[in-house]
């Protein structure tokens, strides 16, 4: 069957239920069988209870119907509890590994996917597959068997006049049918159309200060209102559609009463049948034509459902991309061994052009490398792909002489103490910003503000380390944030230590202060160091000059000096305005 189908590849979150769920669908059926008596002992009331002499027989066959009414009432309570029960937890469980399998895939796998993509499948795609386990128990027994019940009973009562309803019912499941056909793939274009709403609103609210900086409100609404006509035309279609069902359903009833009461009515004056049948009938006709559209109900929602249980399915069946992998490397040359080491190492994004051509370098432990290009050049590729969140496609990256790839996940990020590029401060407490969960003493939290140079500005605040910090840091100046990330990035005293434009909002005086703090306390630590200005790297031990993902130049200070073009000609420029500026 279809709804089957729709949550074959989740079924290995159903299977523990499967019990659960079937005693419910058995209750479920109970429940219908009860509903299924009522007209039945009704039309016994009217028939025989109006006979002289037999009107107790109002009394017995009445008990049975409340009976039958009561049971009914009672078992569809039970079961639609059951049913919330069990769909709600095997939605939570399909909602918590999907979370934590969005958290363990590889950047290649998000950029993949997408973040608004990854959104709507752990709210809105879960909930429409809750809703179907949830709505699936509740119809999926109830609407059939009452639809099959109600014609026996017709038939079994009245067989002659059970053909005038029955001849209606062809009618109604084509327009079902036909309407169903229709309205389910635009329900499906709807969700991918969900997902465009949402990138638009995620990319504009990260996004917000610079479009109202660049005044591309605007824009941004007309972006807006595209996605949003489109979501909306859909709906409107679908729902249009979808309006049909509702008014024909009630047509057919409306004619399918009339017929039974007249065709009825003349089969009773020939003494074909009793006036009690045609009661009967009328509620037996009411009932099958709502299970009919229960059942249609069912099949919209499956439909729906699907596409949402294969995009939650798509993204829990994604392989590991990460694997440990320890692999046998070239053996080191003879000497020491360097601390970071890149051999030829090539690396693309999209599989189109290199974003790192034969990239090869060594950095012994404690030294300084620096890395300056122009933008895009490649600079935040290198450590990507040396803390391995994306891998590269040839060459060997290696760490202590060690692939690594050869690494356990955990083994590698805990070498890393690390500032990324815009790297996100979080709505907590200045402290909890630097420790960051990490089990670190108050001692080494304090002196990493104090080398990241924030002791200043965080006595400053009201509460000191205690001080709130607002969502996204909005409460700090940019200087200020790119301190607590340093000093977060050195709390945990990493073995190697990068700084990814960390310093671009320091001034001079600071930056300088910065790097004596490091060359003193953390003398240990091996640190790469990616900047704009070139004083701030030009005491590094290696500088490597990029430009479109090649090294064009690399070297001490003085030999670029020398030797590198572009690297004189960036330092000259930065030197005049420095001196312009009075520096
Ligand atoms: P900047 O100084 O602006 O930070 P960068 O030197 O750090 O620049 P990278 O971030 O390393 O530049 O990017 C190098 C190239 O790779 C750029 O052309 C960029 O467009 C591309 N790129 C970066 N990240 C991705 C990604 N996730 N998917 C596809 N291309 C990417
Ligand atoms: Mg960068």
């Amino acid at each position: 069957m279809k709804a089957k189908s729709s949550m074959g590849r989740l079924k290995r979150y159903i299977y523990p239920f499967r019990f659960f769920i079937a005693l419910t669908l058995t209750i479920k059926l109970a429940g219908a069988v009860a509903e299924l008596f009522v007209p039945y002992f009704m039309e016994r009331i009217l028939r025989e209870g109006t006979v002289p002499g037999q009107q107790n027989r109002i009394y017995s066959y009445g008990a049975l119907m409340i009976l039958c009414a009561g049971l009914c009432l009672l078992l569809n309570i039970t079961a639609n509890r059951m049913s919330a029960s069990s769909s709600g937890k095997i939605t939570r469980k399909l909602r918590y590994d999907l979370f934590q399998k969005l958290n363990s895939l590889s950047a290649r796998q998000m950029d993949k996917l997408t973040v608004p993509s990854a959104e709507s499948r752990l709210t809105s795609d879960t909930y429409r597959v809750n809703e179907f386990l949830a709505r699936g128990q509740r119809l999926g027994i109830r609407a059939p068997s009452l639809l099959i019940g109600g014609v026996i009973m017709m038939i079994a009562m009245d067989a002659g006049l059970a053909l005038v309803p029955l001849s209606l019912l062809p009618i109604i499941a084509l327009s079902v049918w036909m309407i169903t056909r229709k309205s389910v793939p635009l329900y499906t274009r709807e969700q991918t159309v969900l997902d465009d709403v949402v990138r638009v609103v995620q990319e504009n609210v990260t996004g917000v200060r610079v479009i109202r900086a660049l005044n591309k409100a605007e824009f941004e609404r007309d972006r807006f209102d595209e996605v949003n006509d489109t979501l909306t035309r859909i709906d409107v279609k679908a729902g249009s559609i979808s309006a049909l069902n509702n008014p024909i359903a009630s047509l057919v009833l409306n004619l399918g009463l009339t017929a039974v009461v007249v065709v009825g009515a003349y089969r009773v004056s020939g003494g074909g049948t009793k006036p009690s049948v045609i009661v009967a009938f009328l509620q037996y006709f009411v009932m099958i034509l709502n299970a009919l559209l229960g059942v249609t109900r069912i099949f919209i929602m499956a439909s729906r459902s699907t596409a949402s249980a294969h995009r939650v399915a798509d993204v829990l069946d994604l392989p590991e991309d990460f694997k440990y992998d320890p692999v046998q490397d070239q053996p080191a040359e003879k000497g020491p061994v360097p601390h970071i080491e890149f051999r030829d190492v090539s690396f693309s994004y999209s599989g189109v052009g290199e974003n790192i051509s034969h990239l090869s370098f060594r950095l012994f432990r404690g030294q300084t490398l620096g890395i300056l290009g122009t933008t895009g050049s490649g600079k935040s590729t290198i450590i990507n792909l040396l803390m391995r969140i994306y891998d590269a496609d040839s060459g060997e990256i290696l760490i202590d002489g060690k692939n690594v790839r050869s690494y356990k996940k955990d083994e590698l990020s805990s070498l890393f103490g690390t500032v990324f590029q815009n790297d996100f401060v979080m709505e907590n407490t200045i402290s909890e910003n630097i420790r960051f969960f990490r089990p670190l003493e108050k001692d080494g939290i304090s002196s990493a503000a104090q080398d990241a140079q924030a002791l200043e500005f965080i006595s400053g605040k009201e509460g000191g380390m205690e001080a709130p910090v607002a969502i996204r840091g909005s409460n700090l100046s940019g200087g200020q944030r790119q301190r607590l990330l340093i000093a977060r990035a050195l709390a945990g005293d990493p073995d190697i230590l990068i700084l990814d434009d960390a310093s671009s909002a320091l001034d001079y005086r600071t930056d300088a202060l910065l790097r004596h703090a490091l060359q003193k306390n953390h003398a240990h630590t091996t640190t790469i160091l990616i900047a704009q200005r070139i004083s701030s790297l030009r005491h590094a031990d290696w500088i490597l000059v990029l430009d479109d993902g090649k090294v064009i130049g690399s070297g001490k200070h003085e030999d670029l000096m020398e030797q590198c073009g572009e690297y004189r000609h960036i330092a000259e420029t930065q030197m005049s305005v420095g001196e312009e500026a009075g520096e």
